[in-house]
């Protein structure tokens, strides 16, 4: 069976200490939840973090990228291979805006899975679209378009190690959710193009995360959905009562 999973994606935020004291705070205030936890710090905090989730059985980290090379002179660069030196299991990869600002066109974004899952990380895998293909009702075909030139391009066992994330761009930061009737369609639309693609048992082990102004306001009723596993969440994973409020809401 799927797993229940909230990601925080602290984008390129925090510094060192304020990394451990939202740890803290999240961790004193989170009751017994069995709910998977994944924090996405800034790269060089990583093994720190990893670090304070240690005996956290539900805790762990995730990578916000990693290169589409193995390794070489590509100068800043992070390859998967270091992530699974460092015991980092999960990579968030195909994020709008790696896509927007930092040229992570579905070519790249097929190359950086791959590395990925040659490094034995689990690739939680971003889609979505603008707000003017949803108003001109592409979105299914745009959705359907990322996922055909990136992951579905992996066979069934790679798969495995795939969770989708359905971040639609006019909803990151913006305040504005989609609703969760909007967001169950969509996550059912993808489940269905996973089944086709695979097979219905993959289908349905398949996780697939909604993203885009996730709040406690809004978390429960999003997460009540059959088809919404979980959250991506940013802006609000950056404050331990709106991070713990979010997780309670399974
Ligand atoms: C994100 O960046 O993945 C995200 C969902 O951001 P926010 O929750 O701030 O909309």
């Amino acid at each position: 069976m799927r797993n229940k999973i909230v990601v925080g994606n602290w984008k390129m935020n925090l510094g060192r200490s304020e990394c451990h004291k939202l740890v803290d705070d999240i961790l004193d205030s989170l009751s017994d939840n069995k709910t998977k936890i994944v924090f996405a710090p800034p790269f060089i905090y990583l093994d720190y973090v990893s670090g304070l989730c240690l005996n956290r059985e539900n805790m762990t980290v995730a990578a916000q990228n990693c290169s589409s090379y193995d390794n070489g002179a590509y100068t800043g660069e992070i390859s998967a291979k270091m992530l699974n030196s460092i015991e980092v299991r999960y990579v968030i990869l195909g994020h709008s805006e790696r896509r927007q600002y930092f040229n992570d066109t579905d070519e790249v974004l097929k190359e950086k899975v791959e590395r990925a899952i040659d490094n034995n990380l689990t690739v939680i895998f971003c889609c979505g679209e603008e707000i003017s293909q949803r108003e001109s009702n592409q979105h299914f075909d745009v959705i359907k378009q990322q996922l055909d030139s990136t992951i579905f391009k992996l066979d069934i066992n790679d798969f495995k190690n795939i969770i989708i994330a359905y971040e639609p761009i006019w909803a990151i930061g913006t305040g504005k959710t989609a609703s969760s009737d909007q967001a169950q369609e969509m996550h059912s639309f993808i489940r269905s193009l996973v089944n086709k693609r695979y097979d219905k048992i993959t289908g349905t082990n398949t996780s697939i995360l909604y993203g885009g102004s996730c709040k406690p306001v809004n978390a429960k009723d999003l997460f009540s959905k059959p088809d919404i596993d979980g959250g991506l969440i940013g802006g609000a994973s950056l404050t331990s009562d709106d991070f713990v409020s979010i997780i309670n809401s399974f």
